[in-house]
């Protein structure tokens, strides 16, 4: 996010930025206040809906600043699961794909941090095109605002785990982290936070350095430097063994259980010896293994290794010690997995009708 940006756009500031911005339009402090209250309480979709602010101020901040506001251009809900998919347009034009899960515990957001990606992981739909841009903090936080607004339902629980990198936009995502779980917000407890990585090192260290107590969720995907190497370019950047050493670190520096993500890939990092190296690789830290049976897109001739053996793999790691956990499939009538539904709308013309 440039300077400009970072003042213009009035739904990434922080309330001590408001408050100054506020102050130097001449205005009295609790004007701040009240901003901020429409934007991150009340998730008013633009100035005009601010009633209690008069009407020369609210003319004044249209003519100053950006406001974020995404809109819903696709909402599928899943007959099987309650799980709904949604596509957003941002003021350029680009689209991008946020998830509402409902489970017991409440319901939870999948959000994107990023329009396309540049990580290029082989078995990923998202990556596909390349990275468009950074998504701003305010177009993260308005993924989950508009979700509530639509469905009417709380949302307690997020995750980062949509289309882009979370640690390769680490400013705005900082800044997307500190509004979501700030006092004056939503107040989603930072424990109800997700963060998911390919594993860029040193911005790693640097969220434990913020002792923040989101958690940490890891995209491993395979046991040894060589076979991450061929699904993970971002691989080639990084050793195998200084990325755990950084999830160590996170752990040292927050006392948060990391979370392991492992797509089972049929053939390709699916055996018992694969399980049982990653157990020796793991094995010791506060951790848990979460197994994704990889979704298959159409571009990449990846399959999903038989159910028997998705439970066996499971079950050596606990045979090993290593708790780990199968991800329920959500939405599955909906296009549902990793970037599916945003795929099948630019495939097909994004000016088709919903
Ligand atoms: N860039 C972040 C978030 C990406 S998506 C990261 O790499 O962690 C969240 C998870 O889904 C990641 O673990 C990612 O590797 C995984 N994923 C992406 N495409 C997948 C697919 N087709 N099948 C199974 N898992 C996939």
């Amino acid at each position: 996010m440039n300077i400009d940006n970072k003042i213009r756009d009035i739904r990434s500031l922080s309330p001590e930025e408001l408050t100054a911005e506020i102050a130097a339009l001449g205005e009295k402090p609790f004007r701040a206040k009240q901003l901020f209250q429409w934007m991150h309480e009340k998730l008013a979709d633009g100035f005009d809906e601010m009633t209690n602010l008069p009407k020369g101020l609210r003319e004044k901040l249209r003519e100053t600043y950006d406001y974020t506001h995404l809109e819903a251009v696709e909402r599928k809900i899943s007959a099987l699961d309650g799980t709904e998919k949604y596509l957003f347009r941002l003021s350029d034009g680009n689209v991008i794909e946020s998830v509402l899960m409902r489970y017991h515990h409440g319901n939870s957001v999948c959000i994107s941090s990023q329009a396309g990606c540049r990580m290029g992981c082989r078995f990923c739909a998202s990556t596909i095109g390349g990275l468009t841009r950074n998504l701003l903090p305010s177009e993260m936080l308005d993924q989950i605002y508009q979700i509530q607004k639509i469905t009417g339902e709380r949302v307690s629980n997020v995750v980062v785990m949509g289309t882009g990198e979370p640690l390769d936009n680490y400013e705005n995502l900082l800044r997307f982290l500190r509004l979501l779980t700030g006092e004056h917000g939503l107040h989603i407890s930072q424990r109800n936070v997700t963060v998911s990585t390919c594993g860029i090192v040193e911005k790693i260290r640097a969220l434990a350095e913020e002792e923040l107590q989101i958690t940490l969720a890891l995209s491993l995907h395979a046991s040894s430097q060589e076979k991450r190497r061929q699904l993970m370019p971002v691989a080639n950047r990084y050793e195998l063994s200084d990325v755990l050493d950084a999830c160590r670190y996170y752990f040292d520096r927050t006392g948060r259980r990391i979370t392991f993500e492992y797509s089972l890939v049929g053939g390709v990092n699916d055996t018992a010896q694969d399980a049982k190296e990653l157990a020796g690789l793991i094995g010791g830290m506060n951790c848990h293994v979460n197994l994704i049976p990889v979704n298959p897109v159409k571009e990449r001739n990846f399959v999903q290794p038989d159910r028997g053996a998705v439970l066996a793999f499971q079950r050596k790691l606990e045979q090993y010690g290593v708790n780990a956990t199968i991800r329920r499939e959500m939405g599955r009538d909906i296009a549902g997995a990793c970037g599916q539904l945003w795929k099948g709308y630019i495939e097909a013309g994004s000016d088709r009708s919903t």
